[in-house]
């Protein structure tokens, strides 16, 4: 209950960012959404956009994190952290991540057949949708319908996967890693993350949140906690991955603290697939 709360808060701070109006308003504007939230994915409206990882040291681009947009006819782009936790309210999260799983599936399997780019891509599974009967057979789908080996997809997970409790999710993580597939546990450090789901998870990757990073030059605390969490993670055998790089200074001290992958708008910023073709292979260009 107290997980559900805490989102739920979450989700109306997002909102309140967004239309910066009464509560009433609020309200009003988030019916209006759900209502088009139902044509949205018939009228073609979302679109996949895709930010790089980059390796620490390198900067050689090792990975694509797809984030979903929604082109509105009439209120222009909407940021999926106002319209994810309305499709959640509705359950439309679950035909429009079925949707996000085959299409991502399909772009990565042309970036390798066309040589564009051939690196994992990760895509952040909504909870309710990881914890719904049936989602490892919609994956298995989303592969086998684009050709993708598994290999080269990856699944990005919160805490509230845990929401059932570990076991189920434990089981899943199993299933998922014994088809290939890779699960990074996303925000990891915000919001109520414990150390247990580090211990216990079978993942293979924690994502580092913005909001530890973002003060990291100047604030001994959150550069603490961080060193830390690197330290802990690859003694765990984990991946590390700092998000919400946008300086040079942030780069440089991550990768002093041998954080492996680096993703922020200091390397590039969420792109059409198109545009990630034009990318050099090493980020930022000097
Ligand atoms: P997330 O998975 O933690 O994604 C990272 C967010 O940080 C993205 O916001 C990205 O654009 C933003 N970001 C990346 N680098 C920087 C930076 O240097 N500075 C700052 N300020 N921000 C940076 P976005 O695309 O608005 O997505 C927000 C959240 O919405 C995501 O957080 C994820 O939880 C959710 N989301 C996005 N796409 C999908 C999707 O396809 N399915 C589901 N279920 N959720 C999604
Ligand atoms: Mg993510
Ligand atoms: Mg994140
Ligand atoms: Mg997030």
């Amino acid at each position: 209950a107290d997980l559900a709360m805490a989102d739920a808060k979450q989700k109306g701070r997002n909102i309140w960012h967004w239309y910066q109006g009464n509560e009433r308003q609020i309200t009003e504007a988030s019916v209006l959404l759900r209502h088009d939230l139902h044509t949205a994915l018939h009228d073609d409206q979302f679109e996949l956009y895709y930010q790089p990882i980059v390796e620490a040291a390198s900067g050689r681009i090792c990975g694509l994190e797809a984030l979903i947009r929604w082109h509105h006819p009439e209120k222009g782009m909407i940021s999926p952290g106002v319209f994810i936790p309305l499709a959640e309210q509705t359950g439309q999260i679950i035909p429009l991540g079925r949707w996000i799983l085959r299409r991502v599936c399909q772009d990565a399997a042309a970036m390798q057949m066309t040589g564009e780019r051939v690196v994992p891509v990760a895509v952040n599974i909504s909870s309710l949708q990881f914890r719904r009967t049936g989602f490892l057979e919609d994956v298995q789908q989303a592969l086998h319908a684009s050709g993708l080996p598994p290999e080269y997809l990856e699944l990005e997970v919160t805490e509230s996967v845990l929401l059932d409790g570990a076991e189920q999710a434990i089981e899943l993580i199993d299933h998922l890693k014994a088809l290939g597939i890779k699960v990074a546990l996303d925000d990891f450090g915000t919001g109520f993350s414990s150390l247990s789901y580090l211990r216990d998870l079978p993942i293979h990757k924690v994502k580092l949140d913005r909001a530890f990073i973002k003060d990291i030059t100047t604030n001994r605390r959150d550069a603490a906690i961080v060193q830390g969490i690197i330290d802990m993670a690859h003694h765990l055998d984990l991946v590390v991955v700092a998000e919400g790089i946008e300086e040079r200074a942030q780069q440089q001290d991550l990768s002093q603290r041998n954080c492996d992958l680096l993703q922020g708008f200091l390397f590039a910023k969420p792109m059409p697939r198109g545009a990630v073709m034009g990318l050099p292979d090493r980020l930022p260009e000097t």
